[in-house]
């Protein structure tokens, strides 16, 4: 099933695209960084190295089989094109990451672009905040590295 989907997406099928494609599918967490995917493949004792992660998944997000996010304070994570729109609340003290779609949000902005004499093509929102699950490492980031 992922041979398919990799031939739909006009990428030859290597045993990394399939593996990788395969951990992506299978993520209760649909937001995996390269690290996250490349520590699944060594306790499934794949031999892929970090560096091919990185280029596969470059490659599946140039194919349109994955988006790429750059949350602020977090590493690049990578989550499968499921089709259909989402919005992301991210906590920036562990990287958690929610889903959500709000229709009230979506038509206030479908709205606002409107009256602005726009016709939305895209959006992404993002909200930041400190997550209450208290399985959160509060001290994994630090304060100190501004940019
Ligand atoms: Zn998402
Ligand atoms: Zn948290």
């Amino acid at each position: 099933m992922e041979t398919q989907e990799l031939k739909k997406a006009g990428l030859k099928v290597t045993l990394p695209r399939v593996k990788i494609l395969e951990i992506l599918e299978r993520a209760e967490d649909h937001h995996l960084s390269a690290e996250m995917i490349y520590r699944q493949l060594l306790e499934a004792g794949e031999e892929i190295g970090l560096a091919t992660v990185y280029r596969v998944l470059t490659q599946f997000e140039g194919a349109g089989l994955v988006n790429r996010h750059h949350f602020e304070g977090n590493q690049a994570v990578f989550e499968l094109e499921r089709g259909g729109h989402h919005d992301h609340i991210v906590c920036v003290k562990c990287g958690r990451v929610e889903e959500f779609v709000d229709p009230v949000i979506e038509e206030r902005q479908r709205a606002i672009a409107e009256e602005r004499g726009f016709r939305i093509k895209d959006h992404a929102l993002i909200i930041y905040g400190e997550c209450k699950d208290e399985a959160c490492p509060y001290d994994t980031h630090t304060d100190e590295d501004d940019d």
